[in-house]
């Protein structure tokens, strides 16, 4: 019985996670992992500028 359902590991911490559709907040084991991934997904975001400027400079001076 145990072994019904797939385990994964935790994005966030590691820790082992039953791959079960009334766990909401697979494939993190609770919210507060989920949260942080989400997080420190939008802070590496904020921390990698874009140069799309740079990219629309070089098209047009091609034009
Ligand atoms: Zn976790």
């Amino acid at each position: 019985m145990a072994d019904k359902f797939t385990v994964v590991a935790c994005p966030t911490c590691g820790q082992d996670v039953e791959w079960r559709p009334e766990h909401r907040w697979r494939p993190f084991c609770c919210e507060r992992c989920k949260l942080i991934d989400l997080g420190e997904w939008a802070t590496e975001r904020y921390k990698v500028p874009v140069t799309e400027q740079d990219a629309f400079d070089d098209l047009d001076s091609r034009g």
